[in-house]
């Protein structure tokens, strides 16, 4: 009788370890990501905005900005906006 209480406590106190364990490893135990943006739709700060030089279409973010009588103008790199500037003398 002694000895199947005993083995009970044993059997309770093992489980409560495992509750125990579990319960410790729940937060951050599984890297879940915080932005599933993989397929998703693209925020909407990323505007695509179409280089008046080569005609290539840039996210805003990525693009060279110029500032052309008070118009923004974008470029998908450097040379684009130097051939722009010089064609234009600005
Ligand atoms: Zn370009």
């Amino acid at each position: 009788m002694f000895i199947g209480r005993l083995l009970l406590i044993l059997v309770l106190a093992f489980l409560l370890y495992r509750l125990v364990r579990f319960l410790l490893r729940l937060p951050g135990g599984t890297v879940r990501p915080s932005f599933p943006r993989a397929g998703g739709t693209p925020p909407k700060s990323e505007d695509m905005v179409k280089d008046p030089c080569c005609g290539v279409y840039i996210p805003v973010s990525e693009a060279k900005c110029l500032v052309v009588g008070g118009k923004r103008v974008y470029f998908c790199s450097n040379e684009c906006m130097e051939e722009f500037r010089k064609s234009r003398n600005v």
